[in-house]
Protein backbone atom coordinates (compact mmCIF):
# COMPACT_ATOMS: atom_id res chain seq x y z
CA UNK A 1 0.00 0.00 0.00
CA UNK A 2 2.83 2.71 0.87
CA UNK A 3 4.25 1.83 -2.68
CA UNK A 4 0.69 2.57 -4.01
CA UNK A 5 0.09 5.72 -1.94
CA UNK A 6 4.11 6.44 -3.45
CA UNK A 7 2.97 6.32 -6.66
CA UNK A 8 0.07 8.14 -6.27
CA UNK A 9 1.60 11.29 -4.61
CA UNK A 10 4.18 11.80 -7.15
CA UNK A 11 0.93 11.70 -9.79
CA UNK A 12 -1.18 13.81 -7.83
CA UNK A 13 1.78 16.64 -6.85
CA UNK A 14 2.12 17.02 -11.13
CA UNK A 15 -1.63 17.09 -11.61
CA UNK A 16 -3.02 20.80 -11.88
CA UNK A 17 -5.97 22.04 -10.16
CA UNK A 18 -8.49 21.52 -12.50
CA UNK A 19 -7.21 18.08 -13.19
CA UNK A 20 -6.56 17.07 -9.17
CA UNK A 21 -10.83 17.90 -9.11
CA UNK A 22 -11.30 15.54 -11.66
CA UNK A 23 -9.20 13.33 -10.61
CA UNK A 24 -10.82 13.57 -7.09
CA UNK A 25 -14.49 13.42 -8.92
CA UNK A 26 -13.63 9.79 -10.13
CA UNK A 27 -14.46 6.98 -7.81
CA UNK A 28 -10.67 7.63 -6.38
CA UNK A 29 -12.57 9.69 -3.32
CA UNK A 30 -10.83 7.72 -0.68
CA UNK A 31 -7.47 7.87 -1.84
CA UNK A 32 -7.40 11.48 -2.85
CA UNK A 33 -8.00 12.27 0.88
CA UNK A 34 -5.07 10.11 1.75
CA UNK A 35 -3.25 12.12 -0.72
CA UNK A 36 -3.83 15.43 0.66
CA UNK A 37 -3.01 14.42 4.36
CA UNK A 38 0.33 13.18 2.76
CA UNK A 39 0.33 16.08 0.88
CA UNK A 40 0.24 18.42 3.78
CA UNK A 41 2.98 16.59 5.19
CA UNK A 42 5.36 16.53 2.75
CA UNK A 43 4.41 20.82 2.95
CA UNK A 44 5.24 20.73 6.30
CA UNK A 45 8.51 18.66 5.98
CA UNK A 46 9.69 21.32 3.99
CA UNK A 47 9.18 24.11 5.53
CA UNK A 48 10.15 22.52 8.61
CA UNK A 49 13.29 22.59 7.04
CA UNK A 50 13.46 26.27 5.65
CA UNK A 51 16.40 28.44 6.75
CA UNK A 52 14.52 30.05 9.63
CA UNK A 53 15.55 28.08 13.10
CA UNK A 54 12.50 25.94 14.39
CA UNK A 55 11.53 23.77 17.57
CA UNK A 56 8.84 22.07 18.88
CA UNK A 57 8.08 21.21 22.26
CA UNK A 58 5.43 19.17 23.54
CA UNK A 59 2.99 20.46 26.13
CA UNK A 60 5.74 20.63 29.02
CA UNK A 61 7.66 22.51 27.07
CA UNK A 62 9.99 19.98 25.99
CA UNK A 63 11.98 19.77 22.83
CA UNK A 64 10.49 17.10 20.48
CA UNK A 65 12.16 18.08 17.26
CA UNK A 66 14.63 20.65 15.81
CA UNK A 67 15.51 21.47 12.22
CA UNK A 68 18.75 21.68 10.80
CA UNK A 69 18.41 25.43 10.53
CA UNK A 70 18.52 25.41 14.71
CA UNK A 71 21.44 23.42 14.88
CA UNK A 72 23.49 26.18 12.46
CA UNK A 73 22.24 29.05 14.36
CA UNK A 74 22.84 27.76 18.13
CA UNK A 75 25.04 25.21 17.49
CA UNK A 76 23.77 22.28 19.14
CA UNK A 77 22.56 19.21 17.23
CA UNK A 78 18.98 17.02 17.20
CA UNK A 79 20.40 14.39 19.96
CA UNK A 80 21.70 17.08 21.77
CA UNK A 81 18.60 19.34 22.50
CA UNK A 82 15.55 16.97 22.23
CA UNK A 83 14.08 15.60 25.45
CA UNK A 84 15.63 18.98 27.02
CA UNK A 85 14.02 22.53 27.62
CA UNK A 86 14.56 25.79 26.21
CA UNK A 87 15.94 27.11 29.13
CA UNK A 88 19.52 25.84 28.22
CA UNK A 89 19.44 28.27 25.30
CA UNK A 90 19.00 30.94 27.77
CA UNK A 91 21.77 34.04 28.09
CA UNK A 92 20.83 35.73 31.38
CA UNK A 93 20.01 38.78 29.59
CA UNK A 94 16.56 38.88 30.40
CA UNK A 95 15.24 38.80 33.39
CA UNK A 96 11.84 36.64 35.34
CA UNK A 97 9.38 39.17 34.44
CA UNK A 98 10.41 39.10 30.60
CA UNK A 99 9.90 35.42 30.44
CA UNK A 100 6.81 35.75 32.69
CA UNK A 101 5.43 38.16 30.34
CA UNK A 102 5.90 36.07 27.67
CA UNK A 103 4.33 33.69 29.13
CA UNK A 104 1.50 35.30 29.62
CA UNK A 105 0.59 36.42 26.38
CA UNK A 106 0.93 32.60 24.95
CA UNK A 107 -1.43 31.59 26.89
CA UNK A 108 -3.46 34.86 26.54
CA UNK A 109 -2.97 34.86 22.63
CA UNK A 110 -1.50 31.49 22.05
CA UNK A 111 1.54 33.23 20.31
CA UNK A 112 4.41 35.62 21.12
CA UNK A 113 7.04 37.15 18.72
CA UNK A 114 9.92 39.62 19.91
CA UNK A 115 13.20 39.74 19.87
CA UNK A 116 15.63 37.80 22.61
CA UNK A 117 19.30 37.73 23.59
CA UNK A 118 19.93 33.83 23.26
CA UNK A 119 23.23 31.69 23.89
CA UNK A 120 24.55 29.26 21.31
CA UNK A 121 26.94 26.33 22.18
CA UNK A 122 29.84 27.78 22.15
CA UNK A 123 28.77 30.41 24.77
CA UNK A 124 28.58 33.29 22.20
CA UNK A 125 25.57 35.63 23.24
CA UNK A 126 23.43 36.43 19.81
CA UNK A 127 20.33 38.60 19.42
CA UNK A 128 17.80 36.34 17.66
CA UNK A 129 13.70 37.20 16.32
CA UNK A 130 11.87 34.47 17.65
CA UNK A 131 7.92 33.72 17.46
CA UNK A 132 6.38 31.12 19.70
CA UNK A 133 2.57 29.36 18.49
CA UNK A 134 0.68 26.87 20.68
CA UNK A 135 -0.92 24.32 18.34
CA UNK A 136 -4.18 23.33 19.89
CA UNK A 137 -5.84 19.62 19.07
CA UNK A 138 -9.11 19.81 18.08
CA UNK A 139 -10.51 19.88 21.79
CA UNK A 140 -8.53 23.02 22.13
CA UNK A 141 -5.83 21.99 24.25
CA UNK A 142 -2.49 22.81 23.94
CA UNK A 143 -0.34 19.90 22.29
CA UNK A 144 2.30 21.72 21.25
CA UNK A 145 4.76 25.03 21.01
CA UNK A 146 6.48 25.56 17.84
CA UNK A 147 9.21 28.23 17.69
CA UNK A 148 10.65 29.78 14.93
CA UNK A 149 13.94 31.63 15.16
CA UNK A 150 16.34 33.78 13.22
CA UNK A 151 19.61 35.24 14.20
CA UNK A 152 19.51 38.71 13.74
CA UNK A 153 23.11 39.49 14.98
CA UNK A 154 24.07 41.44 11.55
CA UNK A 155 21.21 43.32 11.24
CA UNK A 156 21.53 44.47 14.87
CA UNK A 157 24.89 45.38 14.26
CA UNK A 158 24.09 47.54 11.51
CA UNK A 159 21.18 49.13 13.21
CA UNK A 160 23.31 49.69 15.66
CA UNK A 161 26.06 51.64 13.40
CA UNK A 162 23.78 53.68 12.03
CA UNK A 163 22.11 54.66 15.28
CA UNK A 164 25.47 55.67 16.46
CA UNK A 165 26.09 57.34 13.42
CA UNK A 166 22.92 58.95 13.23
CA UNK A 167 23.34 60.66 17.10
CA UNK A 168 26.85 60.31 18.45
CA UNK A 169 30.02 61.89 17.33
CA UNK A 170 32.98 59.09 16.16
CA UNK A 171 35.96 61.46 17.52
CA UNK A 172 34.54 61.99 20.88
CA UNK A 173 31.31 59.40 21.59
CA UNK A 174 29.53 62.13 22.66
CA UNK A 175 26.47 62.72 21.90
CA UNK A 176 25.76 64.68 18.58
CA UNK A 177 24.12 68.04 17.58
CA UNK A 178 20.98 65.80 16.57
CA UNK A 179 20.79 63.77 19.49
CA UNK A 180 20.96 67.02 21.44
CA UNK A 181 18.46 69.51 20.03
CA UNK A 182 16.26 65.90 20.47
CA UNK A 183 17.44 65.81 24.19
CA UNK A 184 16.57 69.66 24.87
CA UNK A 185 12.98 69.32 23.40
CA UNK A 186 12.55 67.04 25.92
CA UNK A 187 13.89 68.99 28.61
CA UNK A 188 12.15 72.26 27.92
CA UNK A 189 8.86 70.38 27.81
CA UNK A 190 9.85 68.62 31.35
CA UNK A 191 11.11 71.25 32.89
CA UNK A 192 7.74 73.24 32.15
CA UNK A 193 5.82 70.38 33.70
CA UNK A 194 7.93 70.10 36.72
CA UNK A 195 8.53 73.52 37.48
CA UNK A 196 11.95 73.56 37.16
CA UNK A 197 15.09 75.25 35.52
CA UNK A 198 17.27 73.70 32.73
CA UNK A 199 20.88 75.49 31.21
CA UNK A 200 22.33 75.33 27.62
CA UNK A 201 26.34 75.95 27.97
CA UNK A 202 27.72 76.94 24.66
CA UNK A 203 31.32 76.13 24.93
CA UNK A 204 34.36 76.72 22.14
CA UNK A 205 37.84 76.39 22.38
CA UNK A 206 39.82 79.39 22.17
CA UNK A 207 42.59 79.63 19.49
CA UNK A 208 41.62 76.02 18.61
CA UNK A 209 42.75 76.63 15.16
CA UNK A 210 46.23 77.64 16.07
CA UNK A 211 46.56 74.46 18.05
CA UNK A 212 45.70 72.82 14.33
CA UNK A 213 47.58 74.80 12.30
CA UNK A 214 51.08 74.36 14.04
CA UNK A 215 50.94 70.49 15.76
CA UNK A 216 48.37 69.46 13.16
CA UNK A 217 44.57 67.80 12.66
CA UNK A 218 45.93 64.35 14.97
CA UNK A 219 47.21 66.62 17.83
CA UNK A 220 43.51 68.61 17.45
CA UNK A 221 41.52 65.38 17.77
CA UNK A 222 43.08 63.86 20.69
CA UNK A 223 42.66 67.17 22.12
CA UNK A 224 39.17 67.74 21.20
CA UNK A 225 38.52 63.86 22.92
CA UNK A 226 40.14 64.83 26.23
CA UNK A 227 38.20 67.89 26.41
CA UNK A 228 35.20 65.57 25.91
CA UNK A 229 36.43 63.62 28.59
CA UNK A 230 36.77 66.35 30.79
CA UNK A 231 33.71 68.15 30.33
CA UNK A 232 31.59 64.82 30.59
CA UNK A 233 33.03 64.10 34.37
CA UNK A 234 32.07 67.81 35.52
CA UNK A 235 28.54 67.46 34.87
CA UNK A 236 25.57 65.04 36.61
CA UNK A 237 24.30 61.68 35.77
CA UNK A 238 21.10 63.92 34.04
CA UNK A 239 22.87 66.25 32.35
CA UNK A 240 24.25 66.13 28.63
CA UNK A 241 27.64 67.00 26.95
CA UNK A 242 27.39 67.00 23.10
CA UNK A 243 29.87 67.90 20.60
CA UNK A 244 27.98 69.60 17.64
CA UNK A 245 30.71 70.42 15.40
CA UNK A 246 34.32 71.38 15.07
CA UNK A 247 35.73 72.78 18.67
CA UNK A 248 31.61 73.81 20.09
CA UNK A 249 30.89 72.20 22.47
CA UNK A 250 27.23 72.32 24.13
CA UNK A 251 26.12 71.08 27.84
CA UNK A 252 22.57 70.43 28.87
CA UNK A 253 21.73 71.09 32.42
CA UNK A 254 18.17 69.54 33.76
CA UNK A 255 16.59 69.65 36.96
CA UNK A 256 18.10 73.16 38.10
CA UNK A 257 16.15 75.20 40.79
CA UNK A 258 13.04 76.79 39.72
CA UNK A 259 14.25 80.24 41.44
CA UNK A 260 15.96 82.09 38.63
CA UNK A 261 18.50 83.17 40.43
CA UNK A 262 19.40 79.88 42.24
CA UNK A 263 19.68 78.29 38.75
CA UNK A 264 21.95 80.51 37.80
CA UNK A 265 24.18 79.90 40.29
CA UNK A 266 24.10 76.41 39.51
CA UNK A 267 24.85 76.25 36.26
CA UNK A 268 27.78 78.83 36.98
CA UNK A 269 29.10 76.15 39.56
CA UNK A 270 29.22 73.94 37.36
CA UNK A 271 30.37 75.92 34.30
CA UNK A 272 33.24 77.34 36.26
CA UNK A 273 33.85 73.19 36.86
CA UNK A 274 34.27 72.71 33.64
CA UNK A 275 36.48 75.75 33.20
CA UNK A 276 38.69 75.07 35.66
CA UNK A 277 39.29 71.36 34.32
CA UNK A 278 39.88 72.69 30.92
CA UNK A 279 42.77 75.02 32.05
CA UNK A 280 45.03 71.91 33.42
CA UNK A 281 47.50 70.92 30.87
CA UNK A 282 47.44 68.42 28.14
CA UNK A 283 49.90 65.89 27.02
CA UNK A 284 49.00 65.60 23.13
CA UNK A 285 51.18 62.94 21.74
CA UNK A 286 54.56 63.96 23.86
CA UNK A 287 53.94 67.87 23.49
CA UNK A 288 52.68 69.46 26.73
CA UNK A 289 49.76 71.87 25.97
CA UNK A 290 47.63 74.55 27.74
CA UNK A 291 43.69 75.40 26.88
CA UNK A 292 40.76 77.29 27.58
CA UNK A 293 37.65 78.23 26.63
CA UNK A 294 34.60 80.62 26.51
CA UNK A 295 31.41 79.75 27.85
CA UNK A 296 27.72 80.80 26.69
CA UNK A 297 25.27 80.72 29.18
CA UNK A 298 21.20 80.48 29.47
CA UNK A 299 18.30 79.65 30.80
CA UNK A 300 15.26 78.43 29.87
CA UNK A 301 11.94 77.30 32.13
CA UNK A 302 9.23 77.04 29.78
CA UNK A 303 8.36 76.24 26.27
CA UNK A 304 7.59 79.44 25.21
CA UNK A 305 11.20 79.66 23.35
CA UNK A 306 11.95 77.94 20.80
CA UNK A 307 14.97 75.24 20.75
CA UNK A 308 16.71 77.79 17.97
CA UNK A 309 15.85 81.10 20.14
CA UNK A 310 17.59 78.84 22.83
CA UNK A 311 21.03 77.83 21.04
CA UNK A 312 21.00 81.60 19.58
CA UNK A 313 21.16 83.19 23.08
CA UNK A 314 24.09 80.71 24.22
CA UNK A 315 25.42 82.05 21.11
CA UNK A 316 25.35 85.04 21.99
CA UNK A 317 26.22 84.61 25.24
CA UNK A 318 29.91 82.87 24.32
CA UNK A 319 30.68 85.29 22.01
CA UNK A 320 30.41 88.19 24.58
CA UNK A 321 32.76 85.43 26.53
CA UNK A 322 35.22 85.78 24.19
CA UNK A 323 34.98 89.45 23.41
CA UNK A 324 35.88 90.03 27.16
CA UNK A 325 38.86 88.07 26.28
CA UNK A 326 37.99 84.68 26.32
CA UNK A 327 38.47 81.84 28.84
CA UNK A 328 35.47 83.46 30.51
CA UNK A 329 31.44 82.29 31.50
CA UNK A 330 28.84 84.86 30.39
CA UNK A 331 25.10 84.70 31.05
CA UNK A 332 22.79 85.61 28.22
CA UNK A 333 20.45 87.84 30.54
CA UNK A 334 22.36 90.62 31.01
CA UNK A 335 20.33 91.10 34.20
CA UNK A 336 21.46 87.41 35.48
CA UNK A 337 25.22 88.50 34.53
CA UNK A 338 25.51 91.26 37.05
CA UNK A 339 23.18 89.09 39.59
CA UNK A 340 25.90 86.41 39.18
CA UNK A 341 28.23 88.79 39.49
CA UNK A 342 27.08 90.68 42.25
CA UNK A 343 26.67 87.82 44.10
CA UNK A 344 30.38 86.85 43.72
CA UNK A 345 31.05 89.93 44.72
CA UNK A 346 29.55 89.33 48.01
CA UNK A 347 30.93 86.08 48.41
CA UNK A 348 34.22 87.37 48.46
CA UNK A 349 33.12 90.21 50.86
CA UNK A 350 31.43 87.74 53.38
CA UNK A 351 34.71 85.87 53.36
CA UNK A 352 36.40 88.99 53.92
CA UNK A 353 34.05 90.29 56.96
CA UNK A 354 34.59 87.20 58.59
CA UNK A 355 38.39 87.27 58.60
CA UNK A 356 37.97 91.46 59.63
CA UNK A 357 35.33 90.46 62.19
CA UNK A 358 32.87 93.25 60.41
CA UNK A 359 29.58 91.92 62.30
CA UNK A 360 27.58 93.19 65.00
CA UNK A 361 24.85 92.01 67.28
CA UNK A 362 21.78 94.10 67.66
CA UNK A 363 19.52 93.25 70.71
CA UNK A 364 16.15 93.24 70.72
CA UNK A 365 14.09 93.25 74.25
CA UNK A 366 11.57 90.75 74.98
CA UNK A 367 9.27 91.59 77.67
CA UNK A 368 6.34 89.70 79.69
CA UNK A 369 2.95 90.62 79.52
CA UNK A 370 3.14 92.72 82.88
CA UNK A 371 6.12 94.91 80.94
CA UNK A 372 9.07 93.23 83.18
CA UNK A 373 12.37 92.61 81.25
CA UNK A 374 12.99 89.04 79.96
CA UNK A 375 15.92 89.31 77.95
CA UNK A 376 16.34 89.92 74.42
CA UNK A 377 16.83 88.25 70.98
CA UNK A 378 20.08 88.88 69.42
CA UNK A 379 19.70 89.85 65.45
CA UNK A 380 23.06 89.59 63.29
CA UNK A 381 24.07 93.10 60.80
CA UNK A 382 26.75 92.99 58.36
CA UNK A 383 28.74 96.21 58.77
CA UNK A 384 30.21 96.47 55.28
CA UNK A 385 33.01 99.22 55.03
CA UNK A 386 31.42 100.66 51.52
CA UNK A 387 27.95 99.48 51.76
CA UNK A 388 26.67 100.23 55.40
CA UNK A 389 24.50 98.12 57.12
CA UNK A 390 23.56 95.07 55.89
CA UNK A 391 20.74 92.91 56.99
CA UNK A 392 20.61 89.44 57.35
CA UNK A 393 17.47 88.54 55.01
CA UNK A 394 20.22 89.79 52.35
CA UNK A 395 23.37 87.71 53.52
CA UNK A 396 21.68 84.56 55.34
CA UNK A 397 20.82 82.66 52.64
CA UNK A 398 24.07 83.33 50.64
CA UNK A 399 26.12 82.20 53.68
CA UNK A 400 24.04 79.09 54.13
CA UNK A 401 24.35 78.02 50.24
CA UNK A 402 28.52 78.87 50.69
CA UNK A 403 28.98 77.21 54.11
CA UNK A 404 29.67 80.55 55.58
CA UNK A 405 26.97 80.39 57.85
CA UNK A 406 29.40 77.90 60.11
CA UNK A 407 31.86 80.63 61.14
CA UNK A 408 29.24 83.28 61.21
CA UNK A 409 26.78 81.32 63.58
CA UNK A 410 30.13 80.36 66.09
CA UNK A 411 30.86 84.22 65.59
CA UNK A 412 27.15 84.94 67.05
CA UNK A 413 27.11 82.21 69.66
CA UNK A 414 30.81 82.75 70.99
CA UNK A 415 29.46 87.00 70.84
CA UNK A 416 26.42 86.72 72.36
CA UNK A 417 27.87 83.95 75.44
CA UNK A 418 30.86 86.74 76.22
CA UNK A 419 27.69 89.14 76.69
CA UNK A 420 26.14 86.55 78.95
CA UNK A 421 29.19 86.11 81.08
CA UNK A 422 29.35 90.15 81.36
CA UNK A 423 25.50 90.60 82.17
CA UNK A 424 26.36 87.48 84.91
CA UNK A 425 28.47 89.42 87.42
CA UNK A 426 25.67 92.17 87.64
CA UNK A 427 22.65 91.41 89.64
CA UNK A 428 20.24 93.82 87.18
CA UNK A 429 20.97 91.34 84.24
CA UNK A 430 22.14 88.07 85.95
CA UNK A 431 18.83 86.53 85.06
CA UNK A 432 18.05 88.00 81.50
CA UNK A 433 18.23 85.35 78.63
CA UNK A 434 19.46 85.82 75.15
CA UNK A 435 17.85 84.18 72.20
CA UNK A 436 20.41 82.97 69.28
CA UNK A 437 18.81 81.73 65.59
CA UNK A 438 19.97 78.69 64.48
CA UNK A 439 20.16 78.01 60.51
CA UNK A 440 19.22 74.61 59.63
CA UNK A 441 22.83 73.97 57.99
CA UNK A 442 24.75 74.39 61.47
CA UNK A 443 22.17 72.49 63.63
CA UNK A 444 22.05 69.55 61.11
CA UNK A 445 26.19 69.44 61.45
CA UNK A 446 27.10 66.44 63.31
CA UNK A 447 29.38 68.25 66.25
CA UNK A 448 26.46 70.94 66.94
CA UNK A 449 25.67 69.74 70.18
CA UNK A 450 29.53 69.35 71.25
CA UNK A 451 30.48 72.71 69.85
CA UNK A 452 27.33 74.30 71.87
CA UNK A 453 28.61 72.88 74.69
CA UNK A 454 32.31 73.73 74.38
CA UNK A 455 31.48 77.28 74.10
CA UNK A 456 29.23 77.59 77.20
CA UNK A 457 31.78 75.73 79.29
CA UNK A 458 34.40 78.06 78.02
CA UNK A 459 32.49 81.60 78.55
CA UNK A 460 31.38 79.82 82.04
CA UNK A 461 27.78 80.91 81.50
CA UNK A 462 24.54 79.57 83.01
CA UNK A 463 22.96 77.58 80.05
CA UNK A 464 19.58 78.23 81.38
CA UNK A 465 19.93 81.81 80.05
CA UNK A 466 20.66 80.77 76.86
CA UNK A 467 18.09 79.84 74.25
CA UNK A 468 18.31 78.78 70.93
CA UNK A 469 15.43 79.98 68.27
CA UNK A 470 14.79 76.91 65.45
CA UNK A 471 12.64 76.92 62.87
CA UNK A 472 10.06 74.05 62.14
CA UNK A 473 11.83 73.49 58.77
CA UNK A 474 14.77 72.44 60.83
CA UNK A 475 12.36 69.43 62.52
CA UNK A 476 10.99 67.58 59.53
CA UNK A 477 13.54 65.38 58.89
CA UNK A 478 15.63 62.47 61.00
CA UNK A 479 13.48 63.16 63.93
CA UNK A 480 15.23 60.95 66.30
CA UNK A 481 18.76 62.70 65.78
CA UNK A 482 17.03 66.18 66.33
CA UNK A 483 15.72 64.50 69.57
CA UNK A 484 18.87 63.70 71.01
CA UNK A 485 20.56 66.58 70.02
CA UNK A 486 17.97 68.89 71.90
CA UNK A 487 17.73 66.45 74.69
CA UNK A 488 21.21 66.57 74.98
CA UNK A 489 21.18 70.06 75.43
CA UNK A 490 18.32 70.61 77.52
CA UNK A 491 19.48 68.53 79.93
CA UNK A 492 21.94 70.90 80.97
CA UNK A 493 19.45 73.83 80.63
CA UNK A 494 19.65 75.35 77.53
CA UNK A 495 16.14 76.79 75.81
CA UNK A 496 14.15 76.26 72.51
CA UNK A 497 11.96 78.38 71.39
CA UNK A 498 10.27 77.29 67.95
CA UNK A 499 10.77 80.44 65.78
CA UNK A 500 8.22 81.73 62.74
CA UNK A 501 5.83 78.93 64.36
CA UNK A 502 2.58 78.10 62.30
CA UNK A 503 4.19 79.09 58.99
CA UNK A 504 5.77 75.25 58.75
CA UNK A 505 4.11 72.20 59.72
CA UNK A 506 3.21 73.03 63.52
CA UNK A 507 2.40 69.39 63.89
CA UNK A 508 1.21 68.52 67.54
CA UNK A 509 3.41 65.64 67.16
CA UNK A 510 6.35 66.60 67.24
CA UNK A 511 5.73 69.54 69.76
CA UNK A 512 5.39 66.40 71.99
CA UNK A 513 8.08 64.60 71.44
CA UNK A 514 10.41 67.56 72.06
CA UNK A 515 11.77 69.67 74.94
CA UNK A 516 10.41 73.02 73.40
CA UNK A 517 9.92 75.92 76.09
CA UNK A 518 8.45 78.28 73.82
CA UNK A 519 6.61 78.96 70.21
CA UNK A 520 7.03 82.31 68.60
CA UNK A 521 4.01 83.49 66.79
CA UNK A 522 5.02 84.62 63.40
CA UNK A 523 4.84 88.22 62.95
CA UNK A 524 3.12 87.69 59.47
CA UNK A 525 0.13 86.48 61.85
CA UNK A 526 0.74 89.57 63.60
CA UNK A 527 0.32 92.12 61.45
CA UNK A 528 -3.05 91.97 60.41
CA UNK A 529 -4.18 90.71 64.03
CA UNK A 530 -6.87 93.59 64.04
CA UNK A 531 -8.55 93.05 60.60
CA UNK A 532 -7.64 89.29 59.47
CA UNK A 533 -10.21 86.91 61.51
CA UNK A 534 -8.24 83.64 60.43
CA UNK A 535 -4.91 85.69 61.79
CA UNK A 536 -7.03 85.95 64.91
CA UNK A 537 -8.14 82.21 64.77
CA UNK A 538 -4.81 81.07 64.14
CA UNK A 539 -3.23 82.92 66.78
CA UNK A 540 -5.73 82.10 69.58
CA UNK A 541 -4.90 78.45 68.28
CA UNK A 542 -1.11 78.75 68.76
CA UNK A 543 -1.70 79.95 72.28
CA UNK A 544 -4.17 77.53 73.37
CA UNK A 545 -1.60 74.41 72.01
CA UNK A 546 1.31 76.12 73.72
CA UNK A 547 -0.63 76.65 77.08
CA UNK A 548 -1.84 72.85 76.64
CA UNK A 549 1.36 71.45 76.39
CA UNK A 550 2.32 73.97 79.30
CA UNK A 551 4.99 76.05 77.36
CA UNK A 552 5.52 79.94 77.06
CA UNK A 553 4.39 81.63 74.11
CA UNK A 554 5.81 84.49 72.50
CA UNK A 555 4.54 87.13 70.15
CA UNK A 556 7.01 88.91 67.77
CA UNK A 557 6.41 91.93 65.52
CA UNK A 558 3.96 93.95 67.58
CA UNK A 559 3.81 97.07 66.55
CA UNK A 560 0.94 98.66 68.04
CA UNK A 561 -0.98 98.49 71.50
CA UNK A 562 -4.06 97.57 69.84
CA UNK A 563 -2.44 94.43 68.71
CA UNK A 564 -0.56 94.13 72.25
CA UNK A 565 -4.33 94.12 73.74
CA UNK A 566 -5.41 91.09 71.83
CA UNK A 567 -2.39 89.10 72.28
CA UNK A 568 -3.12 89.47 76.01
CA UNK A 569 -7.01 88.94 75.41
CA UNK A 570 -6.06 85.61 73.86
CA UNK A 571 -4.00 84.24 76.86
CA UNK A 572 -0.19 85.49 75.17
CA UNK A 573 2.60 85.55 77.93
CA UNK A 574 5.48 87.12 76.22
CA UNK A 575 6.16 89.87 73.94
CA UNK A 576 8.65 91.60 71.30
CA UNK A 577 8.51 94.07 68.68
CA UNK A 578 8.65 97.60 67.53
CA UNK A 579 6.25 98.68 70.27
CA UNK A 580 9.05 98.12 72.65
CA UNK A 581 11.87 98.68 71.08
CA UNK A 582 13.64 97.67 67.34
CA UNK A 583 16.89 95.58 68.04
CA UNK A 584 19.50 97.91 69.20
CA UNK A 585 23.22 97.76 69.92
CA UNK A 586 24.36 96.44 72.90
CA UNK A 587 25.19 100.27 74.71
CA UNK A 588 21.88 101.34 73.01
CA UNK A 589 20.25 98.40 74.56
CA UNK A 590 21.53 98.65 78.07
CA UNK A 591 20.37 101.83 77.84
CA UNK A 592 16.89 100.83 77.83
CA UNK A 593 17.52 98.08 80.57
CA UNK A 594 18.64 100.88 82.92
CA UNK A 595 14.92 103.39 81.54
CA UNK A 596 12.98 100.39 82.12
P1 LIG B 1 13.59 86.40 62.69
O1 LIG B 1 14.32 85.42 63.52
O2 LIG B 1 12.15 86.12 62.43
O3 LIG B 1 13.79 87.79 63.38
C1 LIG B 1 12.80 88.72 63.52
C2 LIG B 1 12.93 89.80 62.53
O4 LIG B 1 11.85 90.69 62.65
C3 LIG B 1 14.19 90.67 62.73
O5 LIG B 1 14.64 91.06 61.45
C4 LIG B 1 13.65 91.84 63.49
O6 LIG B 1 14.43 93.00 63.34
C5 LIG B 1 12.31 92.01 62.86
N1 LIG B 1 11.35 92.68 63.74
C6 LIG B 1 11.35 92.70 65.08
N2 LIG B 1 10.29 93.39 65.54
C7 LIG B 1 9.59 93.79 64.46
C8 LIG B 1 8.38 94.55 64.29
O7 LIG B 1 7.72 94.97 65.22
N3 LIG B 1 7.97 94.75 63.02
C9 LIG B 1 8.66 94.29 61.95
N4 LIG B 1 8.18 94.52 60.76
N5 LIG B 1 9.79 93.57 62.07
C10 LIG B 1 10.25 93.33 63.33
P2 LIG B 1 16.14 91.03 61.07
O8 LIG B 1 16.99 91.46 62.21
O9 LIG B 1 16.27 91.74 59.78
O10 LIG B 1 16.41 89.51 60.87
C11 LIG B 1 15.84 88.84 59.82
C12 LIG B 1 16.05 87.38 59.90
O11 LIG B 1 17.42 87.05 59.75
C13 LIG B 1 15.67 86.79 61.24
O12 LIG B 1 14.29 86.58 61.28
C14 LIG B 1 16.46 85.52 61.26
O13 LIG B 1 15.79 84.53 60.57
C15 LIG B 1 17.70 85.91 60.49
N6 LIG B 1 18.80 86.18 61.44
C16 LIG B 1 19.09 87.30 62.10
N7 LIG B 1 20.18 87.13 62.85
C17 LIG B 1 20.56 85.85 62.68
C18 LIG B 1 21.63 85.05 63.22
O14 LIG B 1 22.45 85.48 64.04
N8 LIG B 1 21.70 83.75 62.79
C19 LIG B 1 20.81 83.24 61.89
N9 LIG B 1 20.94 81.97 61.53
N10 LIG B 1 19.81 83.96 61.39
C20 LIG B 1 19.69 85.26 61.78
CA1 LIG C 1 14.19 84.56 65.40
CA1 LIG D 1 10.70 84.92 63.47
Amino acid sequence: MMLKLKKLLDTFSKLSVNEERLFRNEENEKWANELVVAKEFRLAAVIFESQEGMFVTDANSVIVRVNKAFTIITGYTAEEVIGQKPKILRSGRQDKAFYSSMWRSIFKTGAWEGEIWNRRKNGQVYPEHLTITAVKDSDGIVSNYVAMLTDISNSKAASNEIQSLAFYDPLTSLPNRRLLTDRLKQASVGCTRRDETGAVLLLDLDHFKTLNDTLGHDVGDLLLQQVAQRISHCINDGDTAARIGGDEFLVLLEDLSGQALEAASQTEVIAQKILYSLNQPYHLDGHEYQASASIGATLFNDNQETIDAILKQADIAMYQAKTDGRNAIRFYDPGMQEAITARVGMEKDLRKAIENGDFQLHYQIQLSSAGQTLGAEVLIRWMHPQRGIISPLNFIPLAEETGLMLPIGQWVLATTCAQLKIWQQNPLTCDLVLAVNVSAVQFHQDDFVEHILTTVADYDINPTRLKLELTESILIKNMSSIVSKMQALSKIGIRFSLDDFGTGYSSLQYLKKLPIHQLKIDQSFVRDLITDVSDQAIVRTIITMAHSLDIDVIAEGVETEEQRQYLLDSGCTDYQGYLFSKPLPIEAFEALLEKN
